[in-house]
């Protein structure tokens, strides 16, 4: 590592993706890529700036540590070693809420300004709140999918100027929930007859914090799929656009009748025969989704779902083990009491 310092300095956008930014530094200092430039400022080409390197990458690209720090996706790590990611000045705790080695971008917004936003890393922000349109992942001429090893930011590697893609209506569910993050930043929201759910559900979400949010939609979008099957993999999350849309549906159908609907959804896996191992009634019946709550769920912003979840716990326990006269059933329960 040198303490070669760029040339020219390039002054962040606000909330600016990380790499997008060094991108950007590269390219007008006509360094090769961001790689080269990782490695010549902290060693690594590792595609991960850590709030540890802050100070060094400041110095290098002759910025002040705190136009560093304001950068989306700045990791950082607790005592225990778990990392969570910077995202328009709040904190996501779950990797599989970003997608760091993998473009989005909205043409309008690089028309008017080629920088990448730190919102458009997010999973779940799929729609641009300001034009409208869907954010493209794919490269519109050779149809690939956008990554950071193109010469120049504006360009697919192909040579295709992104800002020159046409730009696609986006759902009322995207544009939704793309609402619902840029709020997190002090944006206006349009009237609710545009929006893809009740004013009572976009109420409740509009409420949770960033990371809230997320765990939100992957909770009730995604992992309550899962429940009863009883395999691993629930964990793992499809990126495409079409299932990211799908998780936001089944959210907000979900919330339209909550808790009745979450509730049904509920007793209709419980009545499904456990899976065939050794181990906790609970476990058994309702799959690792059980622990994701209990462990993910936990804070007092997500004691909507919680409650609401172990009240219906309750219910499906008492019909499953009338139904399958199970004798330690009441044992069981007991038991469940005593962990609340
Ligand atoms: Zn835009
Ligand atoms: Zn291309």
């Amino acid at each position: 590592m040198s303490e070669f310092r760029v040339i020219h300095r390039v002054t962040p956008f606000p909330e600016e993706y990380v790499l997008g930014y060094l991108h950007r530094v590269a390219e007008k200092n006509g360094i090769k890529g961001i790689q080269s430039l990782l490695s010549d400022a902290l060693g690594t080409p590792r595609h991960s700036v850590s709030l540890t390197v802050v100070t060094k990458l400041a110095t290098y690209c002759r910025l002040y540590p705190e136009e560093v720090e304001q950068l989306s996706g700045i990791e950082r790590r607790n005592h225990d070693g778990v990392r969570s990611w910077q995202v328009c000045g709040e904190w996501v705790t779950k990797a599989a809420f970003i997608a760091p080695n993998h473009r989005k971008f909205c043409p309008c917004c690089l028309r008017e300004a080629p920088f990448v936003r730190g919102c458009w890393q997010l999973v779940f922000y799929n729609a641009c709140a300001r034009h409208r349109t869907r954010l493209l992942d794919c490269c519109p001429k050779c149809r690939k999918r956008l990554n950071w090893t193109a010469h120049r930011l504006e360009y697919c590697a192909c040579g295709y100027k992104l800002a020159d893609a046409e730009a696609l209506h986006a759902s009322n569910d995207a544009l939704t929930m793309s609402f619902l993050i840029e709020l997190r930043g002090g944006a206006r929201v349009p009237p609710g007859e545009s929006l893809g759910v009740g004013h009572r559900e976009f109420d409740l979400l509009a409420g949770l914090s960033l990371d809230g949010l997320h765990k939100t939609i992957w909770f009730l979008g995604h992992c309550l799929k899962d429940l009863g099957r009883y395999g691993t993999g629930h964990g793992r999350l499809k990126r495409g656009q079409t299932e990211v849309d799908l998780m936001i549906r089944h959210t907000f159908e979900l919330l339209k009748d909550w808790p009745k609907g979450f509730g049904d959804l509920l007793a209709e896996y419980a009545r499904r025969p456990p899976a065939d191992y050794q181990g906790p009634l609970e476990g058994r019946l309702l799959g690792p989704v059980q622990r994701y709550l209990r462990q993910e769920l936990d804070g007092e912003e997500m004691a909507f779902i919680r409650l609401t979840y172990e009240q219906h716990l309750r219910t499906i326990w008492q019909e499953f083990g009338h139904k399958h006269r199970l004798r330690r059933v009441r044992q069981l329960e007991f038991d469940f009491e005593k962990q609340e």
